[in-house]
């Protein structure tokens, strides 16, 4: 793959994809996210052997909303191993995001930990062994990024809190059931500020580097976590990365990835790059317009996908 080849794949890309413009809604939950600008999108690819490609809005922070579920999976996985299975299940949800009604039937066990109540465990379980879990998060995504200016957006975290009583009742429900271990104020200050992580696309396509190196950052050789919990936590973002819509994304795209409300796309190609897209405006299911167009696309161009 030359440098020609990848970075005229990214132009056309972006060309192709103005015309979904208007075929989806910028979401509206919070009013600091309603007010971000629709007409936006970015696009950054970073490659194993250092190299990066970038088009259009690539360097503007966003919010990352739920594709921070990856980041906390997986430093709660190196810690804790496969005790993170006996509080949150593997296995796509094929509801909302913010659904309530399957923790009545598993008994407050979360389907996977990409939805909200799987991701509110998950924190809980940062509690169990950080003294400043929201501190934690932030050098672990500075360290993958080497970007030192990283930062959660106060507004927005701000806004998830004055907006979260769907949130609280997740965390209270599963609480009576014993899957919530933390007061959960507390919990949520931490969930509220991982969505609220500020990161471009450059810095996310960085930042997920590791997950298509089988487990290590390529520029400082660290292992974030082993080869085979790698693998996993890749199946885990192809079988449930796109909310009830991760089917759909396997079949247009073919990557494992993750999505979060403030319109970001993330994806891997193990074995050779890690690519990040954002445009805000939504479909039905939470995820970017643009940015599914923009993968599929990807995808497509390249002739590769894990498939
Ligand atoms: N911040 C949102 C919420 O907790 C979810 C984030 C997302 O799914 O991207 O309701």
């Amino acid at each position: 793959m030359t440098h020609i080849d990848l970075q005229t794949i990214l132009n056309e890309i972006a060309h192709e994809v103005e015309t979904f413009y208007g075929k989806g809604s910028v979401a509206d939950y919070i009013p600091a996210l309603a007010k971000v600008p629709a007409r936006q999108f970015g696009m950054s690819v970073s490659l194993l052997n250092g190299q990066e490609y970038a088009v259009g809005d690539a360097d503007v922070p966003f919010s990352i909303q739920s594709i921070s579920k990856v980041f906390t999976l997986v430093m709660a996985f190196r810690e804790k191993g496969d005790e993170v299975w006996n509080r949150v299940g593997r296995e796509p949800s094929g509801t909302p995001f913010n659904s309530l009604t399957q923790l009545e039937t598993t008994g407050g066990y979360p389907r996977n930990p990409f939805i909200n109540a799987g991701a509110h465990v998950v924190s809980d379980m940062l509690m169990d062994f950080l003294p400043n879990p929201r501190q934690s998060l932030l050098e672990f995504v500075r360290m993958l990024t080497l970007n030192d200016v990283i930062d959660y957006d106060q507004e927005v975290a701000e806004s998830e809190r004055i907006h979260g009583d769907r949130n609280r009742a997740l965390a209270y429900y599963m609480k009576s059931f014993g899957n919530i271990h933390h007061e959960v104020d507390q919990l949520l200050d931490v969930y509220f500020h991982q969505c609220a992580l500020s990161m471009s696309c450059r810095d996310l396509s960085r930042s997920l580097l590791f997950l298509a190196n089988h487990g290590i950052v390529p520029h400082s050789g660290e292992q974030i976590l082993s080869e085979s919990r790698s693998k996993r936590l890749a199946s885990l973002m192809l079988t449930c990365g796109l909310y009830d819509e991760a089917g759909e994304f396997a079949f247009r795209v073919g990557l494992p990835g993750k999505s979060g409300v403030g319109g970001g796309i993330v994806g891997i190609i193990p074995g050779l790059l890690s690519v990040a897209v954002w445009s805000p405006e939504l479909d039905v299911s939470g995820n970017s317009v643009l940015a599914m167009e923009a993968l599929e696309r990807f995808t497509t161009k390249l002739g590769i996908s894990v498939f």
